[in-house]
């Protein structure tokens, strides 16, 4: 049926993935000023906008505590670090998720075990963190801690998470550097567990110019340990070492810009939701379309849909100017790096769920008849497959 296809009047713009171009264009002269006045003001390592940006994340989502950090990443790692997991710990993650997840806990000397993803939300699913756990006493490592992952923006289910972690005195870590600015029933991303990690990595719904991230608690003990250990675990002053931390400072520059892109952040993911809403609109009956939970809001850092074929989907798309990403190819317990860490058991769900999703462009800024364009393309592409 190939040639039946009709021709589709493209858009006059190439199609962006992430259009970072048009936020800026619609706060271009504060972040300019912003960094300019970094810049003049001369203090680029724990300038005063370090600070400021801490208050202004508190404050949005409600956490007693942000210490921004060098990335998201790293946001992780000092989280670990301050509640001294390591050699002989084992730390519970999703394997369907970004290698940074995983990848902090092996840093700290900890084994990480893989989990398997839910069929609907691909968040980390509760059976499977059962399963996971049993297993621990096997490997030889005494269970501490969950990372959930709030992977593409949807929170994980922090309903049956929270309570199975009180139970088994885990301690909760949302990895939210795809979900801050997100809500899961009535309670915001950032405010949930011990400490919330996010990422102000440029392509995430929050992001800087370069590399960011931060970590939010209502633990002031916490809180003091991460603002020692994200500056070479320093004392009362620089030059008195108690503890061994790194060097994770955030730039004064970046926390300028993010002060900047923080003002218009909630009007942001609202604008991603009304995207969202015309996506699920036009390809509800022809894929399957994310799934979010009642009562919660996604940060729509993706927007995912499912599709059986979809290495011949992604390159008809291609073909017609709609770019696309896989989130991901493989899980983390399928990488040649992470393999040989244990995971639950069965991992099927995220096995066939990495061969199946495929990620649309989304952002705040996308026009309805771009949008109407991508929809088109994808029925066309969906319908002749
Ligand atoms: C991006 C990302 C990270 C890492 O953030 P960086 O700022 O790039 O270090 C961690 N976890 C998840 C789920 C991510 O998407």
């Amino acid at each position: 049926m190939a040639d039946a296809a009709i021709k589709i009047e493209a858009p006059g713009q190439p199609i962006q993935f992430i259009d970072l171009q048009a936020q800026r264009l619609r706060i271009e002269t504060e972040i300019n000023q912003a960094v300019q006045r970094v810049i003049e003001g001369g203090q680029y390592i724990m300038g005063p906008e370090i600070e400021k940006l801490e208050a202004d994340l508190s404050e949005f989502c409600g956490a007693k505590h942000t210490i921004t950090c060098s990335s998201g990443t790293d946001a992780l790692m000092l989280v670990l670090m301050a509640n001294n997991i390591g050699i002989g710990d084992a730390v519970f993650v999703p394997s369907f998720t970004f290698a940074a997840t995983a990848e902090v806990v092996a840093l700290v000397g900890a084994t990480p075990i893989f989990i398997d993803s839910d069929e609907t939300s691909y968040n980390m699913a509760i059976e499977s963190l059962k399963a996971g756990y049993d297993l621990a006493d096997r490997h030889g490592v005494i269970p501490r801690a969950v990372i959930a992952v709030d992977l593409f923006g949807q929170p994980a289910d922090y309903d049956a998470i929270e309570p199975f972690c009180r139970e088994k005195d885990l301690l909760l870590i949302d990895d939210a550097a795809q979900g801050f600015g997100g809500v899961y029933k009535g309670r915001n991303i950032g405010t949930i567990g011990q400490a919330t990690a996010t990422s102000f990595f440029p392509a995430k719904p929050l992001g800087c110019y370069g590399d960011g991230g931060a970590i939010m608690t209502d633990d002031a003990d916490l809180a003091e340990k991460l603002i020692s250990l994200r500056f070479h675990g320093k004392g009362s002053h620089k030059y008195d070492n108690t503890r061994i931390g790194m060097n994770g400072r955030m730039d004064t520059l970046q926390a300028a810009i993010v002060i900047e892109k923080l003002k218009i952040f909630a009007d942001e993911i609202e604008k991603r939701q009304t995207v969202a809403n015309r996506y699920n609109e036009g390809l509800k009956d022809i894929c399957v379309i994310p799934y979010i939970e009642e009562g919660c809001t996604s940060a729509w850092a993706q927007y995912t849909i499912r599709v059986p074929n979809r290495d011949m989907v992604t390159a008809k798309l291609k073909e017609v100017g709609v770019p696309t990403a896989v989130y991901y190819p493989l899980p983390l317990h399928q990488q040649t790096a992470y393999k040989n860490f244990p995971n639950a058991g069965n991992m099927s769900v995220c096995e066939k769920a990495a061969q199946e999703v495929l990620s649309l462009p989304m952002h705040p800024y996308m026009d309805e008849e771009t949008q109407a364009y991508i929809i088109r393309q994808l029925q066309q592409a969906l319908q002749n497959g």
